[in-house]
């Protein structure tokens, strides 16, 4: 297919919703109110802080009677501050002079006490003496040596005693706790939020696979719901066989499958292929996705994976079947970072649990990919994921064969031609068609109609290939003119070339980005592609340029997708498809590189003199074509003009009005290609 889009920036683009990160903005106001209870208790403390009698001090140590009201979901970073306002407070006491004995020498406080000046003492353990002298000195000494005349001499004096033992305070003890305490808060809460995240689950289900089951009763799937993938199917019937009858492959000894690994574009019916397997053979099917595996915590993943392959071998026999498992099948060791522990933790408890398979058999992995490139080997190897089966985009036939499925559910009218869509969507996948046929029914619903019609379907196909269709875009009479010279362009040359595909339709109103639009219909699905046809293709892309330029002197910003499309197209012609006086040399960059992935550096394999010929090359040709554009439509002016007329009045024109307005013959050239 070929289509010229002719992109202006859209600088009206509805503005992106602010995303609103949960939580983040009613914390605020309770965080202010925490500051606030916060420095009402610390008031409080400094009142008490002037309190001279320590005993009564520890003994009314609760300073949390201000309570900090809150709702349960901040209970833990309630938690938080409160501990972290008792340990100030804690601080603060202990840091206060008055509560802190002066250390004086066992000798001075002998003085005092033999002076008559103590009135009361704390022993503790024998060996550290407090006291408060007459005048109110709060001081303590060391007793240096065992003094059986000390109990005498406090006794001669009449002195208040009392012995304690200096065990660790309540305190203190929690001051030691709180490191542990603030940590443990902060896990449970970062569990929590995971928790969150992953719909709610709560703590203890953590290292269990979320897969979802399907039992033989939910899942009616069968191969004669997947259109097309004969190959496929045919690979796939052994585990259908297996799977119904086990014990025949077990008495011959036959290996038995383990792992099939479905390699394919998205949406050509992977998922749709495990399911009919499972369908056709009546087993259990669970269905996870290998990002599923892909957790915060290490070692998460891995014990996901357990669980996963626990119920499967309870629920035997069945599939299990992980999708996109590059996810976590990555090559061990590449990514940025020298790898990533917890992903390959999670890929070897994969490997550990195919390799245990084989003594219980019936349970069957298929996995799904659309990058088999990437995958780590050892997942590939025999006894693993060793039998790969393609699962291609769908040719025309095939794509034929899946609209008339999915066409099934609805209401087709009589002028419904599935055969020209399946011809007119090339490079479709499955889902793309799925969706083709439901979008059109949707049309069809819109405009309150019983059936699905034709236009519905070219309506349906235009929106998911172009952008809806903008009706109410408004376009002055010159802008619509230029768009139409711009498409009659394109469109003309359809018409003066030999080797290219006939014109579908032609259209100057905007579809998404694009202005107007040349769309046309391959005959048939090419899978090469001759070089006398890549450059007619060049020039088709020209034709809307040269036609700005013949006809106002001056080229406009609508060309930019053109130009793009036949740069590349020319580029490709000299350094992959050795088209040019360079001849049979690849000179492309191989593969795009991989995100992360392990060819991170390009690197060019010629040198500058191979690179400023390719640049010449590539000039070559473009002027070659430009050139030939230039003489068509100068030769065809007048066509160029009426067809212009016609489509401002019109502004879609499908291929036998352009015929008949040109006077051309109908299908006047016949597209030969391969
Ligand atoms: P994948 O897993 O390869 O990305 P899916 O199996 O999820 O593709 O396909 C998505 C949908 O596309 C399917 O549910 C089905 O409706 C449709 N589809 C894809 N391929 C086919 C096919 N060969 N036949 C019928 N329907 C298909
Ligand atoms: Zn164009
Ligand atoms: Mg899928």
């Amino acid at each position: 297919m070929d289509e010229h889009k002719d992109e202006r920036k859209d600088y009206d683009s509805p503005s992106v919703p602010q995303e609103e990160r949960d939580g983040a903005d009613n914390k605020k106001p309770e965080a202010g109110e925490q500051e606030k209870d916060r420095d009402k208790d610390r008031d409080k403390d400094k009142k008490k802080a002037n309190v001279y009698d320590k005993y009564r001090y520890w003994g009314s140590g609760d300073n949390n009677d201000g309570k900090v009201r809150m709702n349960g979901r901040n209970r833990f970073t309630l938690f938080i501050f409160l501990a972290l306002i008792i340990s100030f407070a804690f601080l603060f006491f202990n840091q206060g002079g008055s509560q802190r004995p002066t250390e004086v020498s066992y000798t001075a406080f002998m003085n005092a006490l033999e002076g008559g000046n103590v009135a009361q003492v704390d022993i503790q353990d024998e060996s550290v003496i407090t006291f408060y002298t007459d005048s109110g000195f709060y001081g303590s000494a060391r007793i240096p040596y065992y003094d059986a005349s000390l109990m005498q001499t406090l006794e001669e004096q009449g002195v208040d005693t009392v012995g304690s033992v200096a065990g660790m305070s309540f305190w203190v003890l929690l001051l030691n706790l709180l490191p542990w305490i603030i940590f443990l808060v902060i896990i449970i809460s970062m569990y929590r939020q995971v928790g969150a995240a992953g719909g709610g689950r709560m703590m203890g289900q953590f290292g269990k696979s979320h897969a979802q089951q399907y039992t033989p009763k939910d899942n009616k799937v069968l191969f004669k719901d997947v259109a097309g993938q004969k190959e496929s199917k045919y690979e796939l019937q052994e585990v259908v066989d297996f799977l119904k009858n086990p014990e025949r492959y077990v008495k011959i000894g036959a290996k038995i499958p383990k792992g099939v690994l479905l390699v394919g574009p998205p949406g050509t019916g992977k998922t749709l292929l495990a399911r009919a397997v499972a369908g056709e053979a009546g087993v259990n099917f669970f269905h996870t996705s290998g990002s599923d595996f892909v957790e915060m915590f290490v070692g998460m993943g891995a014990a996901r994976v357990r669980d996963l392959f626990e119920t499967g071998r309870k629920n035997a026999p069945c599939i299990i079947f992980i999708d996109e498992i590059d996810a976590v099948g990555r090559s061990r060791g590449s990514g940025l970072g020298g790898g990533h522990d917890e992903r390959e933790q999670t890929l070897n408890q994969i490997l550990v649990e195919m390799d245990g398979f084989s003594t219980d058999p019936g349970v069957i992995v298929i996995a799904a990919t659309n990058r088999p490139d990437v995958l780590d080997p050892a997942l590939l190897r025999p006894g693993r994921f060793d039998r790969q089966v393609a699962v291609d985009l769908p040719d025309v036939q095939e794509r034929l064969d899946i609209l008339r499925i999915h066409a099934q559910k609805i209401k087709l009218a009589s002028d419904v031609d599935l055969e020209r869509i399946a011809r007119a969507t090339p490079g479709s996948s499955g889902a793309d068609l799925a969706n083709l046929v439901n979008e059109a029914a949707l049309f069809t619903a819109r405009g309150k109609r019983e059936t699905v019609s034709m236009d519905d379907f070219e309506q349906a196909r235009d929106k998911l290939i172009l952008g809806v269709a903008r009706q109410s875009r408004f376009m002055t009479e010159d802008e619509k003119r230029a768009t139409a010279y711009h498409e009659a362009g394109h469109t003309l040359l359809h018409y003066h070339l030999k080797h290219v595909d006939p014109l579908h339709k032609v259209t100057i109103i905007p579809h998404g980005q694009a202005l107007g639009l040349t769309i046309s219909l391959p005959e048939k699905d090419q899978y090469t592609l001759r070089a006398s046809y890549l450059k007619d293709r060049i020039m088709i892309c020209m034709g809307g340029y040269v036609a700005e330029e013949i006809v106002y002197g001056e080229t406009t910003t609508g060309t930019s997708n053109d130009i793009k499309q036949a740069t590349s197209m020319a580029r490709r012609m000299v350094t992959e498809w050795g088209m040019s006086s360079l001849g049979f040399i690849n000179l492309s960059n191989e593969g795009e590189p991989l995100f992360l992935g392990r060819e991170i550096a390009q690197h060019k394999d010629y040198s500058e003199m191979t690179a400023r010929r390719i640049d010449e090359e590539v000039d070559k040709i473009l002027d070659e074509c430009l050139n030939t554009t230039r003489s068509i439509l100068t030769t065809h002016r007048d066509q160029l003009e009426k067809l212009t007329d016609e489509l401002v009045l019109k502004e879609t024109l499908d291929d036998a009005q352009i015929r008949e307005l040109l006077g051309f013959e109908p299908e006047h050239h016949v597209t030969e290609l391969h």
